[in-house]
């Protein structure tokens, strides 16, 4: 389904300057993209006057389905949630827009795919589940890769007693985190406290199942919000992969990023860039350096960070993880190098040298001729609807 692209006489008079009635559309709207689905984006404009859309009731901010225009689209231009866009030609009764132009991001969240955050609010539960600190630190360390400030709260307080949360309070500062302590059932001041912190943020929530993620979110984020970005069934194709995002307003400004993606705490990094995770080693190499500037920190002489904390253990055993993640990379390019992989009719698999390196390669007249015809595919693409209202535009 496309959007409906008959636009009403009075806004095509306001995009042509002429004077309007509407404060709203005489100049560029500026606003962040909450989702995608399909080719659509639903973006949520800033500093708009409710009554901008009028089938919206009080308290929500208004939300345009856009699509993109095919200017972007030509230049190869993706959006992501979390990306401030400029949104052209609003159609306000039909509550749909244009994404004109993409702002430069701050920040980029590669998996998931999220633009401008700004932080990570990791929820963990002292209890129920039982606190897996291995788990715990894996999120941490996937957290620590974005380079974002990371919040770790650790919920549930109410089902230990005070000793044992200022057991983890002290075990989790060793590891150089402060933890918020919280009751997300019990607490009815934590909305208060935790607003504040995320106040005109995007802020990813992060955390593995059972640990009270929705139960925040709900108290953070009134119902009508959460409604908001709720497009109609139609588009809703692809909600439950691990690469859908979602953003939520939050009531003090600010959204919360949905993100089932962040939830698989893989770590990706190399040998020497994993030490950069953990505070601890970044505290130990403040205070003091290793003898080799590029120590992995096993059994190097002079090493300044091999010792007993309580996570050196766990480095070592990543760092294994990691080197073995790398040669197993560097073997399949290898292999890619310098092999070709053929199937033969028989369904075997033959492996037979490569004779001379891609780069060098005179291209033949068939791969050419494939060229030719792809180019001529994309654009034949020129009559999709988007860009033919960019040529409507044109026209005018
Ligand atoms: P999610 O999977 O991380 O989104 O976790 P939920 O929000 O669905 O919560 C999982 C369970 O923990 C639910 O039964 C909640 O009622 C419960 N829960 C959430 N917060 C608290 C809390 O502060 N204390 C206690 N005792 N239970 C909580
Ligand atoms: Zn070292």
């Amino acid at each position: 389904m496309k959007p409906d692209t008959v636009r009403p006489d009075a806004l095509r008079l306001d995009a042509m300057g002429a004077v309007s009635s509407t404060p709203f559309t005489a100049e560029a709207l500026t606003g962040t993209v909450v989702s995608i689905k399909a080719n659509y984006y639903s973006v949520q404009l800033e500093g708009m006057a409710e009554e901008a859309l009028p089938q919206i009731s009080s308290g929500e901010k208004p939300v345009l389905l856009c699509i993109r225009r095919g200017l972007l689209k030509k230049l190869g231009q993706q959006i992501m949630v979390g990306d401030r866009v400029t949104v052209e030609e609003p159609d306000w009764q039909g509550g749909r827009g244009a994404i004109a132009a993409i702002h430069p991001r701050r920040t980029f969240l590669d998996r998931p795919p999220v633009a401008n955050v700004d932080q990570v609010l990791l929820v963990f539960a002292i209890a129920e589940p039982d606190l897996d600190t291995h788990q715990l630190s894996r999120f941490l360390l996937k957290a620590e890769s974005t380079g974002l400030s990371i919040t770790l709260c650790l919920n549930k307080c109410d089902l230990v007693t005070e000793e044992i949360a200022h057991q983890w309070q002290d075990r989790l500062a060793g590891w150089g985190y402060t933890p918020l302590m919280v009751s997300i059932r019990d607490d009815f001041e934590l909305p208060k406290r935790l607003l504040t912190a995320l106040q005109g943020k995007i802020t990813v929530l992060a955390g593995p199942s059972g640990v009270g993620k929705s139960s925040l979110t709900n108290r953070l984020i009134p119902a009508q919000n959460l409604r908001v970005s709720a497009v109609s069934g139609k588009l809703s194709r692809g909600r439950h992969t691990t690469r859908h995002v979602e953003l939520y307003e939050l009531p003090n400004g600010g959204f919360l990023a949905d993100t089932p993606g962040f939830n698989q705490p893989d770590i990706v990094t190399t040998a020497e860039a994993l030490g950069d995770l953990f505070p601890e080693i970044h505290q130990r190499l403040t205070d003091k350096s290793c003898q080799f500037s590029n120590c992995l920190h096993r059994d190097e002489p002079g090493c300044a960070v091999r010792g007993a904390w309580e996570r050196y253990e766990h480095y070592l055993l990543l760092l294994e993880e990691v080197i073995k993640q790398q040669q197993a990379l560097l073997h399949k390019g290898e292999a890619e190098a310098t092999e070709k992989v053929k199937m033969l009719e028989d369904g075997k698999i033959l492996h037979e040298p490569r004779l001379e390196a891609k780069k060098y390669r005179r291209t033949s007249r068939k791969t050419r001729n494939q060229a030719f015809q792809e180019l001529c595919l994309d654009l034949s693409e020129v009559s999709d609807l988007e860009d033919l209202e960019d040529l409507e535009d044109l026209g005018r």
